[in-house]
């Protein structure tokens, strides 16, 4: 199963011309979750993967360069007549946010599922879950994600199945399937001819914080780290002050988490980008700083690991290639924003 990740902003709390307030999507498969909703993430949306029905929204904490998209999306699906339902995470006053919201955004025409978390949760989906831990900002009750997929099976063997008498067909699927079958010399059991279960892929999120212990654990051995490196290090105290973490910290926790790849966002115009990737690569060496509308896919282990591509986030879903065939359309059916 594809998954792959589109940066959709990936400035700091001042949008920039290169790079937008914070939006990160991930698709596996043809499931879309996004992970904060800055100002403008509609738009960034449109310029890359297309406006596609997210099914799931994480907020990490409610200020406002990671949240002020949210309500001109919401309208955008409404008028575009979505019917499927949406869910949507947040920290604790996630629900007094939209209610506040309410008269901006109107009554929606299709079902909004919108869930309190908080550090320790864990948010079952079928093949993954998502987990949520505590980060240290400035924003009271900022929260990180952790998305984990299930287990994978091991290889299975066919040789070894045939050897021990098992007829190739049904029985064959049966013990992939976890289940004893008859060989010619007795019973066979799934693990005679299956590898060990392979670990499913993990991406991590950090939102907005300083560096903490509870991203080296949520992030132990994860493919992907996506951390704040808001600062450098010649400004490190205003980082501990207002809890953000400068690229070194970053490449600290990814290194103590022994993730495969670190990507730094909410980055800052008043550095340079290529100086605040050298500071860290010298701690972490797998280190990238993806632009607005890059791309990173993590592949299963064993096919590779995981690579940025630059201007990649079009090729993650389906709509931005039909979008981009149509060469900039106009507003599909419905969006015509009559009454928005
Ligand atoms: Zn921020
Ligand atoms: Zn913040």
């Amino acid at each position: 199963m594809d998954l792959s990740v589109a940066f959709l902003g990936t400035g700091g709390p001042v949008p920039t011309a290169r790079r937008n307030t914070a939006s990160v999507l991930i698709v596996r498969g043809g499931e879309k979750l996004m992970f904060d909703c800055g100002e403008g993430t509609q738009r960034q949306m449109r310029q890359s993967v297309g406006l596609v029905p997210v099914d799931q929204l994480y907020l990490t904490h409610f200020h406002l360069d990671h949240c002020l998209g949210l309500p001109g999306l919401l309208k955008t699906y409404d008028l575009g007549d979505r019917s499927e339902p949406m869910q949507i995470f947040g920290p604790a006053g996630l629900e007094q946010l939209l209610s506040d919201w309410h008269p901006m955004i109107g009554k929606l025409g299709f079902h909004l599922e919108v869930e309190e978390v908080a550090g320790g949760d864990v948010i079952r989906h079928d093949g993954y879950e998502v987990e949520v831990f505590k980060v240290e900002h400035s924003a009271r009750n900022a929260v990180g994600y952790a998305l984990l997929e299930d287990d994978r099976p091991g290889r299975f063997d066919p040789d070894v199945a045939r050897e021990l008498g098992v007829q190739e067909g049904p029985d064959f699927k049966r013990l992939q399937d976890g289940e004893t079958v008859s060989g010619s010399k007795g019973d066979v059991r799934p693990d005679q001819v299956m590898d060990e279960d392979r670990m499913g892929r993990a991406i991590v999120l950090t939102g907005d914080t300083g560096p903490c212990q509870s991203t080296v654990i949520a992030a132990a051995d994860a493919d992907l780290l996506i951390h704040d490196s808001s600062f450098m290090t010649e400004d490190i105290e205003r980082a501990a002050e207002t809890g953000h973490s400068t690229s070194v910290q970053a490449a600290e926790v990814a290194e103590q988490a022994n993730v495969k790849m670190l990507a730094l966002v909410h980055i800052s115009s008043r550095y340079h980008v290529g100086a605040s990737l050298d500071e860290a690569r010298a701690i972490k060496e797998n280190t990238v700083a993806p632009r607005d509308f890059d791309s990173i896919v993590v592949p299963f282990p064993e096919r590779g690991e995981p690579e940025l591509i630059r201007n990649g986030a079009g090729k993650t879903t389906d709509l931005a290639e039909k979008q981009a065939a149509d060469d900039g359309p106009p507003d599909p059916e419905g969006f015509d924003g009559s009454d928005g």
